[in-house]
């Protein structure tokens, strides 16, 4: 028996690893690796497994670089079951549209620039079409939290709550073979003890071999309190000096967390009904999801749906659809708070209104989530003097602020609480990490070995865990 590391070994992208128990291979995940063009093209086509081989796939949460290979899994000849939770399940049909849409647009481009300037490369395909997202879709199997299901011949799974977005999950895999059984979990995205929105991650019984994600396993993240604090205090001053607030953010989970944190502050009395445009129809489209899986909200969130509010509907919360609203506001000098996509300002709404505010000092960009090199989100995290928007060259005079509360992960505290309560619960075997720096991952290793662990790897990718 053996788990074999496809993707998100030693890195954070491309999440994919095959459980093989000799009888039946079960793949847990298939996200796209997002990364330099032609090498992400390379491995995101071929995904590095053979799709026929696969009898079972399993999904731990909707997040594209978790989700969006699935249908390349299914062009190249997947024909087994696929299983995620109810609310994956919902969230997938946006996300996953919405991915091959811009796989199209980037394609388009691409060709139609190459044509303009007499290139003579091969015309660029996308990874796939709506009607593959369409199929896969159709193909998706619903399982509900804490059922223990067959899933193969010799292979059981439940589904525990990972707290990490919407719909996310544990996979906890019972296998059998010769009178004996083994407890292979997967944490996939753990979430942060404690957070707003989603109920706390779930310890599972048992874990023989436990792949545990490692994203920030060196890092301690701020106070949920003090990032509530930090964002009133900064849309507060903002808006009396008759500025913007831009809020670049990812459609899933960060953008509904900010949405979230201005609500619950609202309902204290800190911030007033101040103007705020959700201008993002897949966030849109997505907030709508949350809506109908309440059952993953923790008390607190509840509470406030019991006061007869939806949670991430401030007052006065204004939702853009068109085009032309989305341009009005950004023309408009009106002090507001804006949240848009991408949260990465590769494209998308949110960079024509960082146009629009990127000479009025008395604006803030609030950057709120991770954002990877040579995106213009980095750019302005560095405090560039120059950004080039549209290829047009800026001075910027527009504020930046680094709001690092915002995190869907568990940080370095939550990942060892959440090994040590396996361990205290009824034992806890081999840990393998995955999702992860190979900085924050020798972080983490030197950690579990204080607290007594020595079995803990941090596999290269394609690498084989015997067991
Ligand atoms: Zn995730």
């Amino acid at each position: 028996m053996h788990i074999q590391f496809i993707g998100a070994a030693r890195t954070v992208t491309g999440s994919m690893h095959v459980l093989d128990t000799g009888k039946s291979r079960v793949l847990i995940d298939c996200g796209l690796f997002q990364g330099r063009r032609a090498e992400s093209n390379e491995v995101n086509r071929k995904l590095r497994v053979d799709a026929q081989s696969i009898d079972v796939a399993v999904l731990t949460h909707a997040h594209i670089d978790h989700s969006g290979a699935l249908p390349v899994l299914i062009r190249n000849g997947f024909r087994g079951r696929l299983f995620a939770t109810e609310a994956t399940c919902s969230l997938l049909d946006p996300m996953l549209r919405d991915a091959a849409r811009i796989q199209k647009a980037d394609a388009d481009f691409i060709n139609r620039r190459n044509a303009r300037h007499g290139i003579d490369d091969p015309p660029v395909e996308p990874l796939y079409a709506e009607e593959d997202v369409e199929e896969l879709l159709n193909r998706l199997e619903p399982l509900p939290y804490h059922r223990r299901v067959p899933i193969a011949d010799d292979v059981t799974l439940e589904l525990l709550d990972a707290g990490h977005v919407l719909g996310s999950a544990i996979c906890d895999f019972e296998v059998k073979s010769n009178g004996s059984s083994k407890r292979v979990v997967f944490s996939g995205d753990l979430g942060r003890r404690n957070a707003p929105i989603l109920i706390d991650p779930e310890t599972v019984e048992r874990a023989d071999v436990l792949v545990l994600e490692s994203t920030y396993g060196n890092r301690v993240h701020e106070p949920i309190q003090e990032m509530d604090e930090q964002l009133a205090k900064l849309i507060e001053d903002t808006l009396a000096r008759r500025g913007k607030v831009l809020i670049p953010s990812f459609a899933l989970e960060r953008a509904q967390e900010v949405l979230h944190a201005i609500t619950r502050l609202q309902k204290t009395g800190r911030l007033p009904a101040i103007p705020i445009f959700l201008d993002s129809p897949l966030t849109v489209r997505l907030t709508q999801v949350f809506g109908r899986h309440k059952d993953c909200f923790d008390e607190e969130t509840m509470g406030l749906i019991q006061d007869g509010r939806s949670p991430f509907e401030p007052r006065n919360l204004r939702l853009v659809e068109s085009v032309e609203d989305s341009r009005a506001i950004s023309e408009s000098a009106n002090p507001c708070v804006v949240i848009s996509a991408s949260g990465m300002l590769e494209a998308g709404r949110a960079v024509h209104h960082l146009r629009a505010i990127v000479e009025d000092p008395r604006s803030v960009v609030a950057i709120v989530g991770f954002q990877a090199q040579h995106t213009l989100g980095r750019r302005l995290l560095e405090q560039r003097q120059f950004l080039k928007i549209f290829g047009v060259e800026y001075r910027r005079e527009v504020r930046v602020v680094q709001l690092s509360g915002f995190s869907a992960h568990a940080d370095c505290n939550d990942l060892s609480a959440y090994a040590n309560a396996v361990r205290d619960n009824k034992g806890l075997g081999r840990v393998a990490l995955v999702h992860g720096e190979p900085e924050a991952q020798q972080a983490l290793i030197e950690r579990f070995r204080h607290e007594g662990y020595d079995d803990v790897i941090n596999p290269v990718p394609l690498q084989k865990l015997e067991f």
